[in-house]
């Protein structure tokens, strides 16, 4: 193998720039040709790539986000966008691609491996809904994020007493929001995996004040049908009878654009070099993540047909540790 190919695809992860750096110096100190493609699977399909030397990946490490431009692309769901990525690849001597991502953009590696074409993927997403990795690139740095808000907004709560809630992101996965709940010191927490109704969320709430608590903060998942919009509509339509006001944090992007922690640095660097290696040994249709803290390869096959699960001991314990 001479010649290979490195790209983002999905949603942007702090820690991209080091699973990116890791893959290229590793990659050129065994001999191998780096090309680093733009904007995902829309640059695999255009044929936009150029060579990586070890200067261009320098300097990069710090910055959150990811130096070659992520996408979400339509076409490349199609089997003839797949082909034609195949077909520019092939034209420049490409020989395998590592994607750098999360479920979807797995599910789009998994789909070009089925075509044949030699593929790794790397664990990437901020939601750490993906099977095959315990925690995922970007997750801890976004915890970080998630958990400074509630830090501050614990302050202003305090003083006033308050009760707000904060919306973290997760689609389809409270991971976020159970960790971020059990590490800043939530009252209460909404998840897509375990729905609470907003009458329940509200005597909670009540609840931690009777209990002489001096603020009250329920973090809530973006994906959840109670949700930051839904529970606010709720809370202020029934004001009178609740008895308080709900103030909501909606933090959105932000979460995602922190610079890499030392944890993500790291997780990164691990995953990028690890990847090399799993490439010259052929483990070709596979995700490289870190599971029992070893740094494994999952084939493709079993991360996409697998649902992770969120850890049942936290579960149990987030509802315990709120009283
Ligand atoms: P995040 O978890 O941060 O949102 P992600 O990788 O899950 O990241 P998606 O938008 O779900 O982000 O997927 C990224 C891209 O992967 C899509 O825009 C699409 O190009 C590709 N992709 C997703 N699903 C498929 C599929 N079934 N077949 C082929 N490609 C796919």
């Amino acid at each position: 193998m001479k010649r290979i190919a490195v790209l983002t695809s999905g949603g942007d992860a702090p820690g991209m720039n080091a699973a990116i750096r890791a893959v290229v110096r590793t990659g050129i100190e065994e001999g191998l040709e780096v090309y680093g493609v733009r904007h995902g699977y829309d640059g695999l399909m255009a044929g936009d790539w150029s060579l990586l030397d070890r200067r261009q990946v320098g300097g990069i490490m710090q910055r959150g986000g990811t130096i070659l431009g992520s996408a979400r692309s339509l076409e490349f769901k199609t089997e003839s966008g797949r082909q034609l990525a195949i077909q520019k690849m092939e034209q420049a001597g490409i020989e395998a691609v590592i994607v750098i991502g999360g479920n979807g953009s797995q599910t789009g590696s998994h789909a070009l491996s089925q075509m044949g074409f030699p593929v790794l993927g790397i664990a990437s997403t901020i939601d750490n809904d993906l099977y095959g990795s315990d925690i995922t690139l970007g997750v801890d740095t976004a915890l970080n994020v998630a958990l400074e808000t509630i830090d501050r907004l614990r302050n202003t709560a305090a003083s006033h007493q308050r009760a707000f809630l904060v919306e973290v992101m997760g689609r389809k996965c409270g991971y976020l929001a159970l960790m971020t709940a059990l590490a800043g010191g939530a009252e209460a927490f909404v998840i897509p995996e375990l729905e609470i109704s907003p009458e329940a969320i509200a005597s909670e709430l009540a609840d931690a004040y009777n209990r002489g608590k001096s603020h009250a903060i329920v973090v809530v998942a973006e994906g959840s049908r109670n949700n930051a919009t839904a529970l606010l509509e709720h809370f202020q339509q029934h004001h009178e009878r609740i008895g308080f006001k709900l103030r909501a944090s909606i933090l959105g992007y932000v979460q995602r654009g922190g610079n890499p922690g030392l944890f993500d640095r790291i997780l990164g660097t691990e995953l990028g070099a690890a990847a090399i290696q799993f490439l010259l040994n052929g483990r070709f249709g596979s995700l490289v993540g870190r599971i029992g803290g070893e740094v494994v390869a999952t084939p493709l096959d079993v991360v996409v047909s697998t649902r992770k699960k969120l850890p049942e001991h936290l579960l149990k314990i987030a509802k315990i540790l709120a009283r």
